[in-house]
């Protein structure tokens, strides 16, 4: 299961997921970004759940979004 959340993050951060301790999946959208521009990340991070493989790049953003909480 996937839940799809908007937070205002950093400009540089397009969306961030994270897994749940239940198994399922947050992803997190930015709301400063367009709405193409979130369809985009959506299929991007959901890619990365399917496969059960994160890029580098969005690794990093997990570390980071961690550190803001
Ligand atoms: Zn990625």
């Amino acid at each position: 299961m996937v839940l799809v959340k908007f937070a205002d993050l950093p400009c540089r951060v397009k969306a961030v997921s994270i897994e749940n301790e239940d198994g399922s999946y947050t992803i997190i959208l930015n709301s400063k970004l367009n709405y193409e521009q979130n369809v985009e990340s959506f299929k991007h991070e959901i890619n990365h759940i399917d496969n059960n493989d994160f890029c580098k790049e969005c690794t990093d953003r997990i570390e980071y979004y961690a550190h803001l909480k």
